[in-house]
């Protein structure tokens, strides 16, 4: 039988972005964890799905 499987093909695809002709990283690495793990971006915060590290985006306003 097919498989619905799109999901897994862009699964890493969004790791990096080019921004003004530069690479630039769109996800932060866990510092636990180490640079192979990548934390989730959320709205207002970074999480760490492994070890569940949680980065608050600071913001002051
Ligand atoms: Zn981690």
């Amino acid at each position: 039988m097919m498989s619905n499987d799109k999901k897994s093909a862009s699964a890493k695809r969004d790791y990096y972005s080019i921004k003004d002709g530069k690479l630039e990283r769109t996800r932060r690495s866990c510092p636990k964890c180490g640079p192979g793990v990548f934390l989730s971006e959320h709205k207002d915060r970074s999480s760490c799905g492994r070890c569940g590290y949680t980065e608050f985006k600071s913001k002051k306003e």
